[in-house]
């Protein structure tokens, strides 16, 4: 695909696009910048192969305007920025070249804050902070959050429990039957934090040798991973993989609510209708999956990192669930749609933004 750059930035709103070019190390690269409305314009930074230019432009500058809705719905005041390094992370990834990428983060002084994303790591992110103070993700050693997955664990358990308060008029999940797709980083943490909350979960996982582990150390049951999504549960919890919410897999849903971590459950929007119709209960996976990027940016904010605020604002996703609630309930739309709507009234009301009409680029 030709990308003309210019015009899908006016179509997009977005505000700057940098493209990096370091002869000495072979560094290719791109930095989108959507929006600064909320604050600077944050987002990981993507290294990966791309098949061609045009299509790590538009990867970008996708990326870009999903951190802007993220930050926004989950009441964080960044916005939204991306960076992707055209190569591949296993083989082209040299510490020059990503001092390199570093210095021209820098050259953005602070419009553009980076961070992990995939073909990225941790390690990665503190040798870009030897040439840039301008990254957020890093490990504790370096001032950072170092893991976010239990904060991410936590927030997506909030979200499951803003959707029972507003199914069965509590907040409870004592005795709720839960099944629980992918035991990975975050996965894992939720189901302890599920058992705790009394749920009843019936796990799966590709891995075998996870499932071993949550068998032998939670009481917990388990099935094969095709058999989750007709589980006679009150709620599916994915964990694992984007895509899962699809016209092969609605059919057998029988749960009422669906709530967890994964990114980009919506194989595509029309699904997120197509729930709306069967009368199920969605947590938007961006703002449910918001708790690490809520714990890892706290450091931004005035007086530095301070983790008992940080898990406060995790807890608030309870919140803001509930407010995508009303504003489905208002505006008659579906809650994709009404999470979407959330973060552009936060944008408007602090910039006039015409982003009202435009479907939401997904990270
Ligand atoms: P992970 O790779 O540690 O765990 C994913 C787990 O899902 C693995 O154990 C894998 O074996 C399993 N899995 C994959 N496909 C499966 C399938 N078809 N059926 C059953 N199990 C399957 O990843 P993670 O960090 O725990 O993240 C889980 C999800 O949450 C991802 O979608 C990720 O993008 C999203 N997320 C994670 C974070 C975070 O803090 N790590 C933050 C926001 C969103």
């Amino acid at each position: 695909m030709v990308l003309d750059p210019l015009s899908y930035m006016s179509r997009w709103g977005h505000k700057k696009v940098m493209l990096c070019h370091d002869p000495d190390t072979g560094l290719r690269a791109v930095i989108a910048i959507h929006s600064t409305a909320l604050g600077p314009a944050t987002g990981g930074t993507r290294m990966w192969p791309y098949e061609s230019d045009s299509q790590a432009m538009l990867d970008a500058l996708r990326l870009a305007r999903g951190m802007t809705y993220k930050y926004a719905a989950a009441g964080v005041d960044l916005g939204g920025g991306k960076g992707v390094i055209i190569g591949d992370p296993r083989t082209d990834k040299t510490e020059a070249l990503l001092r390199a990428y570093g210095r021209f983060v820098d050259s953005l002084h602070g419009e553009y804050i980076t961070g992990e994303d995939a073909g990225t790591t941790l390690e990665d992110m503190e040798t870009i902070y030897a040439e840039t103070d301008h990254v957020v993700t890093l490990p504790e050693h370096c001032g950072g959050a170092g893991d976010i997955s239990p904060a991410t664990a936590l927030g997506a358990v909030m979200a499951t429990k803003a959707c029972a308060e507003r199914v069965w008029g509590t907040p409870s999940l004592e005795g709720r039957r839960v099944a629980l797709q992918g035991l990975g980083t975050v996965g894992s943490k939720a189901l302890a934090l599920l058992l705790t909350e009394g749920a009843d979960v019936v796990v799966t996982d590709l891995d075998e040798q996870k499932v071993k582990w949550a068998l032998e150390t939670h009481a917990v049951a388990a099935v094969a991973p095709e058999e989750i999504y007709r589980q006679d549960v009150d709620i599916f919890a994915p964990y694992a993989l984007g895509g899962i919410i699809n016209d092969e897999t609605i059919p057998q849903l029988r749960c009422r609510i669906i709530a967890g971590s994964a990114n980009n459950i919506l194989a595509e929007e029309r699904h997120g209708d197509e729930l709306e119709r069967r009368g199920l209960v969605y947590a938007v996976d961006y703002v449910a999956n918001s708790g690490g990027t809520i714990f890892d940016t706290d450091r931004l904010r005035k007086g530095g990192f301070q983790p008992d605020r940080a898990m406060a604002n995790v807890r608030r996703i309870f919140e803001r669930i509930h407010e995508i609630f009303a504003i489905a309930a208002a505006r008659q739309l579906p809650l994709y749609r009404a999470a979407d709507l959330l973060a552009e009234q936060r944008i408007a009301g602090l910039k006039s933004l015409s982003l009202l009409d435009a479907p939401r680029a997904r990270t």
